[in-house]
């Protein structure tokens, strides 16, 4: 839909003169794709992009996923640029080891024998970011850059004053919308005191880029490991690798031009990450190579330069995701947990539902009960999504079996009940996030029961020292799932694998 039936320029419903329809703070991927669609549907909104940096450096964020690549592919058509400078993605597969495990041959795997069927990138963020700002400026959007945004006064349903600065010079500029693109920063929920950190869940996370990773579908490992290369007829290079271990995982995401992004998440309660004097890439090294297939991977690898990082307690979210003046959009609203890669699908609803919000507002529609609506929805979306998924699942993050079921299921149910809605229905699926509609409440009641039961049996394991039994010389590889309900059955396979587990096994754990 494009609507161009504004009110005046610079006029919004309050009567006054402003500067801007909209000023953006951010213009990373989250602040550029908004700026892309506002002026998308409404070609008259004055639109201000503020960026900080003068140029993007690399960032966390480097795999897609289906909806990710959805949004990006399709709704910001990005999809011939990223085929020519990025890498396809080939889905994600996992490696586990226990004492027994000597090489990367033995480790247990689990991943796709051939190719996926949806499309998804791996991304270097510096690229893809910079390509999305260039094409909000393209659409429209006004950028000041570098410039940062020091202050914002909001005012309910009136004007909104933004304080900016550029080189040494303060300005302020007016506004009916504010869009919080900040990130990590979160600089509306932390100057208004709706940012909460989320204590369930205390993550913390060491990445680097490297040079000299081994090449999975490389000649040196397939001629060392014969069996273990010709067992897997697609790419694994290509895929996000994730070499897991009791309480933490880590990933392997390869960028174009031949570096690597490798990074440990862990839950600070379980996996002890080393402290110390050693730099934090170094740290990560040793880390690493306690896996035998970290080992195999690092043996030859290099840290690139000043491009080592570290952050504590990773995810937090708002209490306040929209209000009449302002939303907040990307990692500046809030943040799960990275295992999924679910960041940018968080972008692409928080993006889209925003994007519609201001756009009904703009339309003269009465909006109280569309901001209500939308606080409820991102709330709920983001608290079940949680508890569905990620809460204590680094309990059990690194056992073979559990995982397997857990994997099917996940994203079986990814693809049953999120992934096919903007394949089948169209981009403005991507306005309801999951697991906000009602309809969707068994699914988040039985993917938190498999979750909970999941995280209990491998606390029972561990009491019982047998942490990882099934992470040697295992390897499932199945065919990637589809849009099809005809891959219903395999999810409810899974869920019978589950059931079966629990009599022979769960039962230790029940009480
Ligand atoms: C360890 C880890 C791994 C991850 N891996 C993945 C993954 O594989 N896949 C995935 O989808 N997601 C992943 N994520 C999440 C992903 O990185 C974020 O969701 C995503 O980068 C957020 O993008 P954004 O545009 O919202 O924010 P950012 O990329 O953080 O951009 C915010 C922008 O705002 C600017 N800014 C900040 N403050 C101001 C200010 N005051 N004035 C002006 N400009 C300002 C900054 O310069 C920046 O450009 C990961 C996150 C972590 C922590």
């Amino acid at each position: 839909m494009i609507f161009s039936g504004r009110i005046g320029p610079g006029r919004g419903r309050v009567g006054g003169f402003m500067d801007y329809d909209i000023v953006i703070i951010g213009g990373s991927l989250s602040g550029a794709s908004t700026a892309i669609l506002l002026r998308r549907e409404c070609p008259g909104l004055r639109v201000l992009v503020v960026e900080r940096s003068a140029k993007f450096g690399r960032r966390v964020g480097e795999a897609t996923v289906e909806i990710s690549g959805f949004f990006l592919g399709r709704v910001l058509g990005l999809a011939g640029f990223l085929n020519e400078s990025q890498l396809i993605k080939q889905g994600m597969r996992f490696w586990f080891a226990n004492e027994q495990t000597q090489s990367l041959s033995d480790s247990s795997e689990i991943g796709p024998r051939y190719h996926v069927r949806l499309p998804s990138w791996q991304l270097d963020r510096s690229v893809v970011d910079e390509e999305v700002l260039r094409r909000a400026v393209e659409a429209g959007a006004e950028l000041r850059r570098p410039a940062q945004v020091t202050a914002v006064e909001l005012a309910a349903g009136g004007e909104q004053v933004v304080t900016l600065r550029e080189a040494d010079a303060s300005t302020t500029v007016r506004c009916r919308w504010v869009v919080d693109a900040s990130g990590f920063a979160a600089l509306l929920a932390r100057q208004q005191g709706w940012w909460r950190q989320n204590l369930e869940h205390p993550t913390a996370s060491a990445w680097a880029r490297w040079q000299g990773v081994k090449d999975w579908d490389g000649r040196a490992l397939a001629e060392k490991f014969p069996d273990w290369a010709n067992a897997c007829y697609g790419s694994r290079n290509t895929a996000t690798n994730h070499i897991v271990g009791d309480g933490w995982w880590s990933w392997w995401i390869p960028l174009k031009g031949g570096d690597v992004s490798v990074g440990v998440v862990f839950d600070q309660r379980i996996a002890n990450f080393p402290s110390g004097e050693m730099s934090v890439g170094e740290r990560l090294k040793e880390f690493l190579s306690r896996h035998p297939v970290g080992a195999e991977l690092l043996s030859n690898a290099t840290l690139v330069d000043g491009d080592t990082h570290w952050r504590k307690n990773l995810p937090y979210s708002t209490t306040q995701f929209a209000g009449d003046g302002f939303v907040l959009v990307g990692d500046a609203a809030a943040f799960l947990d990275p295992l999924y890669s679910p960041g940018m699908d968080w972008i692409s609803f928080t993006v889209t539902a925003s994007v519609a919000l201001i756009v009904a507002e703009q339309r003269g529609d009465p909006i109280d009960s569309l901001i209500e609506k939308h606080n409820n929805d991102f709330s709920k979306s983001y608290q079940r999504w949680f508890q569905a998924i990620y809460k204590d699942k680094y309990e059990y993050v690194g056992e073979f079996d559990l995982m397997r079921l857990a994997f099917l299921m996940d994203l079986g149910l990814y693809y049953l009940g999120v992934v096919s809605q903007p394949f089948k229905f169209g981009a403005q699926s991507l306005r309801v996030p999951p697991f906000s509609l009602n309809v969707a409440s068994p699914v988040f009641y039985f993917m938190r029961a498999y979750n909970r039961r999941f995280a209990s049996m491998a606390r029972e394991r561990r009491r019982r020292s047998q942490w990882g039994r099934a992470n040697n010389a295992r390897r499932y590889l199945f065919q990637s799932f589809s849009l099809s309900p005809k891959d219903l059955p395999r999810i409810l396979g899974a869920a019978t694998q589950w059931a079966w587990l629990e009599l022979t096994e769960g039962w230790r754990s029940w009480r």
